[in-house]
């Protein structure tokens, strides 16, 4: 077979050699060990936790050596791509503190090694294939999806392996002169690799986060162009991670049945091999059992869903640090207000067989996360988020910032900071109340006679000042207890109930009722001296008129 024949013949229009690509891609002056690596998506518009997994692996890696992370768009399939894809996974991205140094942009690319979206890069393949069918690694295929049908068919009642290899390459080794008449007839072609692995070889290979693998030769002559002319994820990959200098593959291990291929083709091309960094899944429980996070099943899959939550940034991160890295939280205890930036990340404590994914572990870290910020910081992001998912409680906490400022203040500083919030979601139940247009009208327990409720209101009303010290304060909820017939001893109450009608806790939550609507609240003291005498005597006297 005249090879040289057959590429010409394939891609008359290819001028162009692979030492001329080349030259177009210089090595990247890096520092030594420095790791180069990209994410490479493709661009169907969601964006989930695996992203953000993947993502934050590669920058870690890729910045704490001095390195590059490049945005490369696999749009390869034209049936998968949402218009404004690239624009949403770039800034969800960069809302999680992943930012690139290169590749995609929303308008366009910026880099040295683009284009960075893979369907404007259809010549450059298009060279490299050329080079592999003059070099008999690759011929057209003829096959209709009929036949291939077909074939498969027979194999599964044969009981064989399924695929395109062997005896079942009808298209491999053709003469020239068929390949031209089905050309001529206009006849839709793909490029298939011609592959020399055999399934009785196995090899070592080293994979970052898996370990050693052991990996059976591929035999089966997969496709490297589709009918109209664009690659598919493995060429692509194969010659993009080359000219684009990856050092490291950081991706999801679905990927893995398919690096003997991989590694095939690099070596048939004379490419250096990258290192592979292959992620295993995110999963969840379901019952008893655990099951990889779904799309389908799954809403917390999808990163939109911690924004509208109101998750915030910095506990998504935090928490995804401590699922990645199993010595991130011994760090993080001995370095509680270093940068996470510090931590020396490593792909190697990745688990391999992947990482449970845990809600209620998420919240905690989500809960230290909000205690620990700053009444201004709670401020401006709650405010952030309400605007975009609750514009009405935007428009109060913008309307009165100091207001909202102080009632955010409530626990927070100290060595114990309450932890009341574990997303922006849970603000509005836990401090509407502060707004009057929240304020949810008191359900008393009934075990309580209006009379007694309206007597211990209008007694705290005629004593209260906004002046005392919250020591003061309580000292005159005690004496209205005892003169309720109330006692403020626990104790003896705990050892008698039936000798007392109630507690010094049972005047304090009508008060608390009456102020803030509900039986759980911040400290009363506090909230009333935010809410100011005239709001809470307000209040109080609306509870009371209600009542009668
Ligand atoms: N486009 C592939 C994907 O989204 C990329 C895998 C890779 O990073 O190589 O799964």
């Amino acid at each position: 077979m005249d090879y040289t024949a057959l590429a010409n013949l394939l891609f008359p229009h290819v001028s162009e050699t692979p030492e001329e690509i080349e030259a177009r891609f210089p090595d990247r002056n890096t520092p030594e060990g420095a790791v180069i690596t990209r994410m490479a998506p493709s661009p169907t518009g969601f964006v989930h936790l695996g992203n953000l997994v993947q993502g934050l692996t590669s920058e870690r890696m890729a910045h704490r050596s001095g390195g590059v992370l490049f945005l490369r768009v696999e749009d390869t399939d034209a049936k998968r791509e949402v218009p404004g894809a690239v624009e949403v996974l770039i800034n969800t991205l960069k809302h999680y503190g992943i930012s690139f140094d290169e590749g995609a942009t929303v308008d366009g690319d910026s880099g040295a090694y683009g284009p960075y979206r893979q369907r404007q890069r259809a010549a450059i393949y298009h060279v490299f294939a050329k080079k592999l069918v003059s070099e008999g690694h690759a011929y057209p295929c003829f096959c209709t999806e009929e036949e291939l049908a077909a074939m498969r068919e027979k194999q599964e009642a044969n009981k064989e392996t399924t695929g395109y290899y062997g005896p079942y390459a009808v298209w491999r080794d053709r003469p020239l002169e068929d390949v031209q008449a089905q050309l001529q007839k206009g006849m839709p072609w793909v490029l298939r690799f011609r592959s020399t692995g055999s399934i009785e070889n196995q090899f070592k290979f080293d994979d970052l986060v898996k370990g050693k693998l052991t990996i059976t030769e591929n035999n089966v002559d997969h496709v490297l162009l589709k009918s109209d002319g664009i690659p598919t994820y493995h060429f692509a990959h194969a010659v993009d991670d080359h000219l684009m200098k990856t050092t490291h593959v950081v991706r999801g291990d679905e990927w893995l049945p398919s690096l003997p291929f991989h590694i095939q083709l690099f070596k048939t091309l004379g490419f250096k091999l990258p290192k592979y960094v292959h992620i295993g899944p995110l999963m969840k429980m379901d019952g008893t059992s655990k099951r990889k996070l779904s799309k389908r099943k799954d809403p917390e899959l999808a990163l939109t869903f911690y924004k509208a939550e109101g998750f915030p940034v910095e506990a998504v991160y935090e928490y995804l640090m401590t699922l990645l890295n199993s010595n991130y939280e011994d760090w993080r205890r001995a370095n509680p207000d270093a940068p996470s930036d510090e931590f020396n990340f490593s792909p190697k404590k990745l688990n391999p067989a992947g990482n449970l994914f845990d809600y209620a572990k998420l919240t905690d870290v989500s809960k230290n996360e909000i205690a620990k910020m700053d009444a201004q910081k709670a401020y401006t992001l709650l405010t952030e988020w309400a605007n975009e998912f609750d514009p009405d409680f935007g428009a109060k906490l913008i309307a009165d910032k100091d207001y909202a400022v102080s009632i955010l203040s409530i626990g927070r500083g100290g060595k114990k900071p309450r932890k009341d919030l574990a997303t922006w979601k849970e603000a509005k139940p836990y401090m509407g109340f502060f707004y009057d247009e929240y304020l949810e009208a008191p359900v008393f327990d009934e075990a309580f006679s209006k009379e007694t409720i309206i007597s211990a209101l209008e007694k705290f009303i005629s004593v209260y000042d906004e002046n005392d010290d919250s020591a003061v304060w309580f000292d005159k909820v005690k004496a209205i207890t005892e003169e309720l017939g109330f006692t403020t001893d626990m104790k003896a109450y705990k050892a008698d109930p039936t000798a007392y009608p109630g507690t010094v806790s049972h005047i304090s939550t009508f008060i608390r009722q009456a102020v803030t609507g509900k039986t759980n609240s911040p400290d009363l003291y506090t909230v009333m001296q935010i809410l100011g005498k005239e709001r809470s005597i307000a209040r109080i006297r609306n509870t009371i008129e209600n009542l009668k």
